[in-house]
């Protein structure tokens, strides 16, 4: 086996070779067979930038615009919120939006929203919805595992004299940044009524300016539809050429299922590899 670093792929020549920039200059390839595994368009920095696009649409194939996925969630924090809380973590919590979720797990408040594992799996919803309807409100349960009758009862039963965020850390467990995104959700005031504080608690709408673009998001939706691959991953408008991982067109939830995805799919396109150069070799 040979590796050969620093090649940038530039599509296909008109001879029908791969076609790459080197440290030497442009250089041609012949190949059997090829495995494109050139990852999707998201977190740039790492290498892949989705530039490969341009060579497939080239040779005819459709490709769905690259959206990004798994991404964390712009939110116009107060300055005093921002200022305070970013890089604090937002601990056993559970988000939904409009009807998606609730999605259990942390968050983490960062100086332009929300990050973080539960953010990432509804992430997809909420983008969905900023494109449907033009704006997305997260709805923030920031003690799940206590209903809101509960909730209620313990801060009605809580001294008196205690200021609010002190009832709210002693009676419910609130974090001072879970109490801090709570005043955010109401306004500088928070309802002193415990039914009221309860519904807070509960709910809390956070509203959502945007996602975050590509260049920040996990992963990436878009990109080669299965529409145009045989079912062992090999392009129909190149035969020899076949694709795997995030250049195709699917999105998945972060926590080892983008990687399991970009793996299966390489070894049934490694597989289809075998069984065309073995068919071709059949006289
Ligand atoms: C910060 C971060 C955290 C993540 N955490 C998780 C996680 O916890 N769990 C999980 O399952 N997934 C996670 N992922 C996603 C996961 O890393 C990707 O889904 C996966 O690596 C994609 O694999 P791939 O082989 O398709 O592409 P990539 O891993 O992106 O590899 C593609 C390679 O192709 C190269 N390339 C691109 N274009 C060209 C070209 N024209 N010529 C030559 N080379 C080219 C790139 O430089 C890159 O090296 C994370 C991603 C990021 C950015």
């Amino acid at each position: 086996m040979e590796l050969r670093t620093r090649h940038d792929w530039r599509g296909w020549a008109p001879s029908g070779a791969l076609m790459f920039e080197t440290p030497d200059g442009l250089k041609e390839i012949a190949a059997d067979a090829t495995l494109l595994a050139l990852g999707g368009a998201s977190w740039p920095r790492l290498g892949g930038d989705g530039g490969w696009a341009e060579h497939l649409t080239s040779r005819g194939i459709a490709l769905a615009p690259f959206a990004p996925a798994n991404m964390g969630l712009e939110i116009d924090w107060s300055a005093p919120f921002r200022e305070r809380f970013a890089g604090e973590p937002l601990k056993r919590i559970a988000l939904s939006c409009a009807g998606a979720g609730p999605v259990r797990g942390e968050a983490m408040v960062t100086a332009r929203g929300l990050e973080g594992g539960a953010v990432y799996t509804l992430s997809r919803a909420v983008r969905d919805r900023l494109a449907t309807e033009g704006e997305a409100h997260l709805r923030l349960d920031l003690r799940p595992d206590f209903d809101q009758a509960l909730i209620a009862r313990r801060l009605a039963t809580g001294p008196l004299k205690q200021s609010l965020s002190n009832r709210l850390r002693k009676a419910v467990g609130l974090s001072p940044v879970a109490v801090g995104l709570l005043r955010e959700a109401a306004g500088v005031t928070l309802p002193t009524d415990p039914a009221a504080l309860a519904r807070l608690i509960k709910a809390a709408p956070i509203k959502v300016r945007a996602v975050a673009g590509l260049e920040r998001a996990i992963s990436s939706a878009g990109g080669i539809g299965f529409d145009a691959l045989d079912d062992h991953f090999m392009l129909r408008a190149v035969p020899g050429t076949f694709a795997c991982g995030e250049m195709l067109d699917w999105e998945a939830p972060t926590g080892g299922y983008l990687l399991q995805a970009c793996f299966a799919t390489g070894r049934a396109a490694a597989e289809g590899i075998s069984a065309f150069l073995a068919a071709r070799a059949t006289p």
